[in-house]
């Protein structure tokens, strides 16, 4: 069975048409790039996918293991952000991440957020640290650690809840390509390699080549790649 399954997705802003009827399903174990110009959708795609954001009409339907099955489009928006919190991981260019906390801090920050005691959070959150290869960067605040190191540091995060589906916005997009390089397969082998489902809106060809498929947005319409 898909993780998510989405069928019919619209969603209009005023007169402008962000989603014209939107079917994707996304399997456990793969990765999915969702490409397309500016303005075609895919932020709205994502936002609508991940429960942040909820459609004008049509399904998505999240199977998760844990859990059981549901519809996100039929909640509001206090059980979407329920949901999120644990099934779903987010990384994003920039901006998740809190400076004021340390790294270690910030990678624990979800389980808290869920009722997990601070001792234990934290110690969860330096297993997934040290997966990462950011042993010895535990105590660091943002401004002391590098571009890929903070995105390594919110993958870890996004991972840290054990999430059935990470969405990532232009996880690479303020990094070079070397570093992109790194952080893309940071986020394969703690996604996809586990048996896990990962999203990625990008403009980066590197991150289309890396994943396992493809999905075309123009005008709101997936023009390739919607099904396995
Ligand atoms: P993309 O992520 O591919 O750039 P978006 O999903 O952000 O596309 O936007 C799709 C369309 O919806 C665009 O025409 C955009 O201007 C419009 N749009 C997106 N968000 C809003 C909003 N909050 N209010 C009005 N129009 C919006
Ligand atoms: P933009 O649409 O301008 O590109 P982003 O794609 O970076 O912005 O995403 C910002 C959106 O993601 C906001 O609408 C915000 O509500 C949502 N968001 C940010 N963090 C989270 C989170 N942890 N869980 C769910 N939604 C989030």
């Amino acid at each position: 069975r898909p993780a998510l399954d989405a069928r019919g997705l619209t969603k209009t802003y005023g007169p402008t048409v962000a989603l014209a009827g939107v079917g994707i399903e996304l399997w456990p174990g793969e990765a999915v790039a969702v490409m397309g110009a500016s303005g075609s959708g895919k932020s709205t795609l994502l936002h609508c996918l991940a429960g942040v954001l909820a459609p004008d009409s049509g399904a998505v339907v999240l199977h998760d293991p844990r859990h059981g099955s549901l519809d996100l489009a039929g909640l509001d928006a206090e059980e979407r952000a329920a949901v999120r919190l644990r099934s779903f991981g987010f990384v994003f260019q920039q901006g998740l991440l809190l400076p004021e906390l340390t790294a270690v801090e910030n990678v624990a920050l979800p389980l808290m957020l869920g009722g997990v005691e601070r001792r234990a959070a934290q110690a969860r959150a330096a297993r997934w640290m040290a997966a990462l290869g950011l042993t010895g960067l535990e105590e660091r605040r943002l401004g002391q650690l590098s571009g890929g190191q903070q995105q390594r540091v919110a993958i870890a995060r996004a991972q840290v809840s054990d999430p059935v589906v990470v969405f990532a916005d232009e996880p690479t997009g303020a990094l070079d390509s070397s570093t992109s390089g790194e952080v893309m397969s940071a986020l394969l082998s703690s996604t996809r390699d586990r048996g896990r489902t990962l999203v990625v809106v990008s403009h980066d060809p590197l991150v289309a080549d890396t994943c396992d498929r493809v999905v075309h947005l123009a005008d709101g319409f997936v023009v390739r790649g919607g099904g396995r």
